[in-house]
């Protein structure tokens, strides 16, 4: 017969006894039945601990990888504080406004273009401007840039899902502008745009030539850049000490449109520093073509991610990096990491401070990689410190966990330090 210790509690009362999970009710009483179904309520709590670690949730970034795919690439500003917004009442005249009157335009004036719509992601901005501008037409891209980017996105199948049609010149390596031009001046082929598509996640190297942009911009179409991560300008008026070296040949979409790109396309998520969007930017005409096109209503934004976009434009137009995390996390002196990671390293009493690389990630500048510092412990810590609240993403390279002070918040350095401290040795 049971003693009272191993009569299973009733449901009810289990579940209520899991409530420093911060679960509701409902989760906790699915919970809590799993677990006397398996004959084992004692493992209630961890079950309650693993459903909430499956939750959309702040995790720190010890990875290195400025623009971590599984982090959402860019860190990006929410808001929740439960506003109604103007998302689409013009204030001054009280009519219908646009949802594109706001942080498109700011993001337009950043990067010298005359127009701007926002759309889902980049593949989206692609999707849109083919099937705008290009529907049952022929678009020319050349061989060496047919890419994929990762998660699906393939120029020949976006083109095809567009109802355009591909129309590749030159060859895999080389690509010269009058293979464009020969295209073009060929009406067979009913070329509609010529459109370039940054390699950002790949390189060609060797015997390789393409055009630049500038010598596309007179065949007689729109010329279309795809160029990928957002980079606004060149010359990056945000950074105190202007352009980093590792940016230099990232295509940027002001100096793309004064080359004569008639619209750059780009994500919000990679180099710009955003939430999850795509960007149409450039000629008026072609942007207010995309924008009256049926798809732009299935593709357009929702007003949180135009308010994140928002703070993140007044800052590129502020000039201020430092409010922009991602350029903030990829400019900080290598000194200063070193630094807190000393501080880390002495309040936990363990780990070794090392020399680590930090790189750009999401798909970008595939080769740039740059010094930074951190933490290394003996083991792989890395299930345990993604068990913490918040989580802390690490890496591991021949049994050493790795924590890079790049990308992890400073306001977090105590978190880490305590975390560091909890492991086993
Ligand atoms: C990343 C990238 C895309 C896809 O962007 P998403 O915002 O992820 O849809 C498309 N084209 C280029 C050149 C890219 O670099």
């Amino acid at each position: 017969m049971a003693t009272p210790a191993q009569r299973p509690p009733s449901v009810d009362k289990l579940a209520r006894s899991l409530q420093e999970s911060g679960l509701p009710h409902p989760l906790l009483v699915d919970v809590a039945r799993e677990a006397i179904a398996a004959g084992d309520h004692e493992s209630a709590l961890d079950r309650a601990m693993a459903l909430q670690r499956t939750l959309l949730q702040p995790v720190v970034n010890a990875t290195g990888v400025l623009l971590h795919t599984n982090l959402g690439r860019a860190p990006w500003p929410s808001s929740d504080d439960g506003q109604y917004r103007n998302l689409e009442l013009d204030l001054a005249t009280g009519d219908r406004g646009s949802r594109q009157a706001h942080a498109p335009k700011l993001l337009a004036r950043a990067c010298g273009a005359e127009s701007a719509i926002v759309v889902n992601n980049c593949a989206a901005a692609v999707m849109l401007v083919l099937a705008a501008l290009a529907k049952n037409r022929s678009v020319a891209v050349s061989r060496g840039e047919l890419v994929e980017i990762g998660g699906g996105f393939r120029v020949p199948e976006v083109m095809e899902q567009s109802g355009a049609k591909l129309l590749e010149v030159g060859t895999t390596n080389r690509t010269r502008a009058t293979d464009f031009a020969n295209a073009v001046a060929n009406p067979d082929n009913d070329v509609a745009l010529v459109m370039q598509v940054h390699q950002s996640n790949y390189k060609i190297v060797g015997f390789t030539e393409a055009p630049h942009i500038s010598e596309l911009a007179d065949l007689g179409v729109p010329l279309v850049a795809d160029i990928g991560s957002g980079l606004l300008d060149e010359a990056c008026p945000w950074l105190a000490d202007g352009p980093p070296t590792w940016l230099a040949n990232e295509p940027a979409a002001r100096q793309t449109l004064e080359a004569g790109a008639s619209l750059v396309i780009f994500s919000g998520d990679k180099l710009l520093g955003g939430p999850q969007a795509g960007v149409i930017a450039g000629d008026a005409e072609l942007v207010a073509a995309c924008a009256r096109h049926p798809l732009a209503r299935a593709l357009r934004p929702g007003g949180l991610v135009l308010a994140s976009l928002q703070r993140l434009a007044l800052s590129y137009l502020e000039r201020d990096g430092q409010a922009i995390p991602f350029w903030r996390m990829a400019t900080i002196p290598v000194e200063q990491l070193r630094a807190r990671a000393e501080a880390v390293v002495a309040t936990a009493g363990n780990g070794e401070v090392v020399d680590t690389m930090s790189v750009p990630g999401g798909g970008t500048l595939p080769d740039v990689e740059f010094p930074s510092a951190g933490l290394a412990l003996p083991g792989n810590h890395r299930e345990a410190l993604r068990q913490l609240d918040p989580p802390v993403v690490a890496r591991v390279a021949d049994d050493v966990t790795t924590l890079d002070f790049r990308t992890i918040d400073p306001a977090h350095d105590g978190h880490v330090a305590q975390a560091i401290g909890g492991l086993t040795r």
